[in-house]
Formats: structure tokens, sequence, C-alpha cells
């Protein structure tokens, strides 16, 4: 059943356990108000239930409060940054206004962000960008206890490793936001559905043994031996190329380093991320762009519905429809989810007060 809660309250219980941490209280807004906005997109993967992990990773040291980024180079159109092993809420808004920055001057700039902590939701990057009229591409690895195999492999050897395109289409209001996990499904969903009880249909998981499996808790909980299943990619062999790309170019290319060692207990999650920012007014090419791109989505959108479904959507739309609902009905944190955030709380020395 769980409970639902009001968006700004959520957002102030949040930010006193990240301030109870140590965090500043811009910063613990920030993060509180980058959580809450994944709940309200719908990505309750990627919301408040990632606070538990967030205080252990605190409370162990893998994770450090009031940690900017450092800049390493800065030529213009190339940035390279380290997280410093910061909140990556606040690190990738760093370097996004940053690289917003640099290719409104230069049309292109290519940031490369290593070593921060758990960026969360991507897109939220890929919207800021956007709205200040550019294009972004964004790659990132994972480095934490490896949760998805590789195609024809029978356990878990790397990240999630999302990918991310955002692009500045529509009136405005409606960017093409393409926003995903290159596994079939996002880890943190396996966690939302195993805290819920359900099970998963078949071709996204294998178990300890590298068997088929509809178990979510096998990607959660230690399995027989202490092992751990893994998550499949999407697509087969063209997800799985995508997830190796994105470790390459979100974690060697940015010098954040690639996961290739045992598993570890480590609760920080540390992210890569290479992002492209192009700008199609000094490309020359804004008007060609909104027009080809308005009338592509028409006709796309002109599409007769599959039997049985609601017709086309495009990539960034279940988001917006999502927040526009959460933001009205509040948001829904199941009871396991609600029981970790009491006990994250606790350890970090606050209580939760919702009533
Ligand atoms: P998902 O499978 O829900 O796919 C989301 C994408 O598909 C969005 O762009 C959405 O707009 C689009 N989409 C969904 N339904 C659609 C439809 N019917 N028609 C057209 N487009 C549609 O997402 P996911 O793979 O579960 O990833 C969830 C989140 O997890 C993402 O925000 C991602 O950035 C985040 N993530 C973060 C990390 C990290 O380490 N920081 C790792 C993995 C995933």
């Amino acid at each position: 059943m769980g409970r639902v809660i009001a968006a700004p309250l959520l957002r102030g219980q949040v930010a006193a356990i990240i301030a109870a941490l140590g965090s500043a209280p811009q910063e613990a807004a920030q993060v509180a108000d980058n959580l809450v906005l994944a709940n309200l997109s719908g990505h309750d993967s990627h919301g408040v239930g990632m606070v538990p992990r967030y205080v252990d990773a605190v409370l162990e040291g893998g994770l450090k409060p009031n940690t900017g980024v450092q800049v390493l180079l800065d030529t213009g159109p190339l940035l390279r940054l380290d997280g410093q092993r910061g909140f990556g809420q606040i690190a990738g808004e760093q370097a996004m206004r940053m690289g917003i920055e640099r290719a409104s001057r230069h049309g292109v700039c290519l940031v490369s962000l290593a070593g921060s902590h758990h960026l969360g939701r991507i897109g939220h990057f890929a919207e800021m960008v956007v709205a200040s009229g550019l294009v972004s591409l964004h790659f990132v690895n994972v480095l934490a206890r490896p949760v998805v195999a590789p195609f024809g492999g029978g356990d878990g050897r790397f990240g999630t490793n999302p990918c991310c395109i955002g692009l500045p289409v529509g009136d405005g209001n409606s960017p093409f936001i393409l926003d995903f996990a290159t596994s079939r499904v996002a880890q943190g969903k396996m966690r939302v559905a195993h805290n819920e009880g359900r099970r998963i249909p078949e071709g996204y998981l294998i178990d300890e043994r590298g068997q088929p499996s509809t178990d979510p808790g096998v990607v959660v909980v230690p399995q027989s031996g202490g092992l751990f299943g893994a998550l499949m990619t999407f697509g087969e062999h063209k997800g799985f190329g995508l997830a190796v790309a994105c470790e390459l170019l979100g974690g060697a290319l940015t010098g954040g380093g690639t996961w290739h060692q045992p598993a570890d207990d480590r609760r920080a999650v540390l992210n890569g991320m290479l992002t492209v920012l192009i700008s199609p007014r000094l490309l020359g090419t804004q008007s060609a762009f909104e027009a080809e791109a308005r009338a592509f989505e028409r006709w796309l959108r002109q599409s007769p519905p599959a039997p049985g479904g609601a017709g086309v959507q495009l990539p960034g739309e279940p988001e917006r429809k999502a927040k526009a609902m959460r933001l009205v009905q509040g948001i829904e944190i199941d009871d396991a989810t609600w029981v970790e955030l009491e006990a994250a709380a606790r350890r970090a020395g606050v209580r939760l007060d919702v009533s």
C-alpha cells in the first residue's frame, strides 16, 4: 500500500537527512530537490529510495559532502572535471552549467566528468541543457558492484550504464529526452519491485548460477554462496554494445576508470559521464532543425495507435505526464522503502516527521 507524501514535505525530510550527514543547507536542498524530481518524473528507482545508500556511503567515507568539482582542463570546447567523490547531484549540475556556458560560446563543448558520486537520473542534466537551447549526448558508467551480464555471459560484469540524448525540439515545453539504463531495467527498479514483492517478466534477469529468473531479489539480496544474479542488457547484442561504449566513454575516456575487479560490499556508487553539448544556433542549422523536427514529430504522431494502445509518445513525454500528476496527487512511497528511509534517517541522527 505505502503512503502518499506531497513533494514539498518529502523534499524537506530528505534535505534534513542529507544535512545531518554534514552537507551545507544549500547542498542538502539541491540533493533533495533532485531526488524528489526523479520521483515526480516517475523514476522511483532514482528518487528518495537512494537515500539509505547515500547515508551508508557517507558513513563509510566513500561519499564526501560539500565537495565541488575540480577543473583539471578548460580549453573552452574541452572541459575535464573531477567530481572528487562529492554528491553527483551537485557535480552534475556544476558540470552542465560550465558546459552550457562554453557550448553557447564555442558551438560545442565536451565535458568529461570523472569520479563523481551517483549522478541519479541523467535526464535531469539533459533537461538543464535543452532549456538553454542546446543538444546534449551523455554516456555514463557506474563503478559499484557489477550487476549487468555481458551478452553471452553468465554473471554481472558492469553497471547499468545509462545513455541519454536531449534535443531542444517541440514548443519549448516538450523537448525530446531519451534517458535509459542499458540494462533491460534499472537496478533501482528491481529494488522497488523486490520491496513491493513483485515478480519480473522472463528475459530480464539471471540468477547467481546464470539461470533465467523472474525474482528481482536475485540482484538485490545475496543468494546461495553469497552470490548475486545479474540483469541482462536491453536489445541483446546491440544494448550490450552500447553498454560497453558507455563504459569506455564514461569510464575510460574520462579517466574515471572502468570496472574490472571482483565485486565488493562498498556502498558508494561512482559515475563517470562524458557529455557532448552542441549549439544548433552556432552550427547554423537552428531553423532547419526546428522545422524538420516539428514535421517529423507530426508525422510520427499521425501513426494510428497499435491495437489496445494509447498511441505514439515521444521520449520525455511519460516523465512530464508523471510529473504533472504527482505534483497534484503526491508521491507514493512503498512500505519497505519507507522503513529503509526511517532506518537511514536514524543512522544519520534525525527522525522523519511527515505527520
Ligand atoms: P525506462 O525504461 O523507463 O526508459 C525511459 C526512457 O524511455 C525515457 O526517455 C522515456 O521518456 C522513454 N519512454 C518510456 N516509455 C515510452 C513510450 N511509451 N514511448 C516513447 N518513449 C518512452 O528507464 P530506465 O532504463 O529504467 O532508466 C531509469 C532512470 O535510471 C534513467 O533516468 C537513468 O538515467 C537512470 N539511471 C541512472 C544510473 C546512474 O548510475 N546514475 C544508472 C542507470 C540508470
